[in-house]
Order: C-alpha cells, then sequence, then structure tokens
C-alpha cells in the first residue's frame, strides 16, 4: 500500500492547443504522482464537458463558463491540500489569470507544439474537419489562441517525449516545496 506523504494543495494548470499533450501528460503525471502518495486529483476538459459543463459549447461565453466551473472545483480541492492536475485548452489570458486568483498555489503550465505538429498528429480528427470547415470555434483554426506569455513551466513536446515533460513538471514541483522529494 502506498503511504500518504504530507504537502500543499496546488493546481497545476495546463493549458495548449488541442493534440499538444495535455491529456497525455496529465495521466502520466498523475500515475507517478499517485504511486509517491501524493493526493491528487485530475480535471480534463473532454471528460468534465461530459459531464459537469455538458451543457456548454465552445464560444467565447460557453468557454469562460466552462473554465469558471473549473475553477470553483480546483479551489475547493486545492484549500484542501490536495494536487489537481488540470488539462484545458483555455485560450483566452483573462481566464486563466482569473484561476490564477481564485486557486491555491496555480502553476500555469505551457504545453506547447507548432500548430504544424499538433495538426499533423491530429489525435481526434478535429483538425481535418476545422480546415475542412466542418467545424466552428476550433481553437488555432478559426478561433483564437493567446498563448501565455511567462508560463511557470513550458514543455515543448515537440521537443521533448512524453518521460521528459512529464520529469519537468515534478522537477519543478519538487523544486517549489509543492512535494517531497523522491525517497525523502
Ligand atoms: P491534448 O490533451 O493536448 O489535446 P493529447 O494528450 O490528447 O493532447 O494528444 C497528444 C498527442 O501527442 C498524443 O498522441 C501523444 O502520444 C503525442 N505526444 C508526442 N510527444 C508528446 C509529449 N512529449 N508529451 C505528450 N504527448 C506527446
Amino acid at each position: 500500500m502506498t503511504t500518504t506523504v504530507f504537502h500543499p494543495g496546488w493546481v497545476l494548470w495546463m493549458t495548449g492547443l488541442s493534440g499538444a499533450g495535455k491529456t497525455t501528460i496529465a495521466l502520466e503525471l498523475d500515475r507517478q504522482l499517485r504511486a509517491r502518495g501524493v493526493r491528487t486529483e485530475r480535471l480534463d476538459g473532454d471528460v468534465v464537458r461530459e459531464g459537469l459543463t455538458r451543457d456548454l459549447g465552445f464560444t467565447k461565453e460557453d468557454r469562460e463558463k466552462n473554465i469558471d466551473r473549473v475553477t470553483f472545483v480546483a479551489k475547493l480541492l486545492s484549500r484542501n491540500n490536495v494536487g489537481v492536475v488540470c488539462s484545458f485548452i483555455s485560450p483566452y489570458k483573462a481566464m486563466r489569470d482569473h484561476v490564477k486568483k481564485e486557486v491555491t498555489n496555480c502553476i500555469e503550465v505551457f504545453i506547447d507544439a507548432p500548430l504544424e505538429v499538433v495538426e499533423s498528429r491530429d489525435v481526434k480528427g478535429w483538425y481535418k474537419k476545422a480546415r475542412a470547415g466542418e467545424v466552428q470555434n476550433f481553437t488555432g483554426i478559426n478561433d483564437p489562441f493567446e498563448a501565455p506569455e511567462l508560463p511557470d513551466i513550458h514543455v515543448r513536446t515537440d521537443q521533448l517525449s512524453l518521460e521528459e515533460s512529464v520529469a519537468k513538471i515534478i522537477s519543478y514541483l519538487e523544486v517549489n516545496h509543492l512535494i517531497p522529494t523522491a525517497n525523502a
């Protein structure tokens, strides 16, 4: 059985284009943190949109409502010493600034790869549909993405492997005393 370790609450807020690697990194990060006894909860855009925010679409207003509700959940968890791993495109700077104000120990993580790369990955086939005009309000194609100017962590997934990407984030959490160092 894994022993739970003491750590403060925090919110790792991963922002980036669809296909940049947010969900893939969040899953592996969550697995590694739990194995160390860190209390984590994962909030993912696609999952949240099937439940908590299933009534919302992708207009600017609905995107704001989506993030607003998620922020409320992240706020409750983080103030109770849970590490919350969030993966949301969250394209607008103002909404990300709102998250930072609301939650405990917010860490902004830019999961980044050039549009050509994420488009060639086209994990869920959305880019092809957006280019064909079959999908409106698709971030990066026919909707804006305001890239973070000074993220706390910048992960280039076209340059780093999944393991390296996760290690970079874990190292940040350790250095900033948000989780105990391995084997501590
Ligand atoms: P998002 O959640 O940002 O929409 P996904 O995690 O669903 O993106 O998809 C990212 C894709 O990129 C996956 O197919 C994954 O295997 C690939 N990938 C390549 N390099 C990396 C990396 N360093 N980190 C995360 N994903 C990567």
